[in-house]
């Protein structure tokens, strides 16, 4: 479960998030589509504890990722609290981010050993499930810079899963790819979503994307939440000009 309360995020006097206010449901999976700097990664960020607000609460299961003192001052939790909720949180970016010099299933195996614990053997069986859900079997002993980028993308999202989340942040996972490459990695997507019960928050421009995978689209502008609504709802009959107007530019 993710909840904002009243987000405010400012970068100096840019204020990026505006009193936001949304909650993903465990399990949901929810798009967040809008024009470009309108704070959709930020929101991604802050639950990753990339960054922090400046007003609000953001609470992810039952961490609160900051409380406000006796003085009424925002302090951020710990970090014991905040690697609690990261250890819960994957996250798969635009651009792969894999280690180039290792291999495709050391890439995957490494956090899990180091941050989970787990024995080596066990985190290679779970990886070579991994790997053959996202169709890259054949792929295991491969660097990355052998890939596709399509490929290295759908090994980011192996890596992603190992880590077991319960959540899963996607941000514009398909826009640094060749447009041919685009559909495997979503069809990978679109499978991980309808087979496991991740709760996704996915910022994209692949509008067919986000009205077939998604639970809930919130279209989002100027740091707030313009409409809020199931994706035939959004995509075919918005309530809000603005939605409107983003759709028809983009669509
Ligand atoms: P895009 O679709 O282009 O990725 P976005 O909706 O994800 O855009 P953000 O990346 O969240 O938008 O950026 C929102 C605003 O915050 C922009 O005005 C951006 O310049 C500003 N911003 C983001 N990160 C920082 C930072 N670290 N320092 C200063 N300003 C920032």
């Amino acid at each position: 479960m993710i909840r904002f309360d009243d987000v405010v995020k400012k970068f100096d006097d840019n204020i990026v998030l505006r009193d936001l206010s949304f909650s993903v449901s465990p399990g949901e999976f929810v798009s967040l589509i809008g024009p470009s700097g309108s704070g959709k990664t930020t929101i991604l960020r802050l639950l990753m504890t990339l960054e922090r607000i400046n007003g609000g609460t953001i609470q992810v299961g039952d961490e609160y990722l900051s409380h406000m003192d006796r003085g009424g001052k925002l302090v951020p939790a710990d970090e014991r609290h905040l690697r609690q909720v990261r250890k819960r949180i994957g996250m798969v970016f635009q651009q792969f981010n894999l280690f180039p010099n290792m291999k495709v299933l050391q890439n995957i195996t490494e956090a899990p050993i180091r941050v989970l614990g787990k024995s080596r053997d066990e985190a290679e069986r779970r990886g070579k499930e991994l790997l053959d859900m996202v169709g890259l079997s054949d792929k295991v002993d491969e660097h990355p810079s052998r890939l596709s980028g399509g490929q290295q993308q759908r090994v980011a999202i192996a890596r992603a899963l190992a880590m077991e989340p319960e959540i899963l942040l996607l941000d514009e996972v398909t826009s640094a790819l060749d447009p041919e490459l685009v559909a495997g990695v979503l069809a990978v997507l679109r499978e991980i979503a309808s087979t496991t019960d991740i709760t996704f928050l996915c910022v994209t421009h692949e509008m067919q994307f986000a009205r077939d995978v998604s639970d809930r689209v919130m279209m989002f502008d100027a740091g707030q939440i313009v409409e809020d609504a199931a994706p035939d709802k959004l995509f075919t009959d918005p309530d809000e000009e603005r939605t409107k107007a983003f759709l028809h530019a983009v669509i």
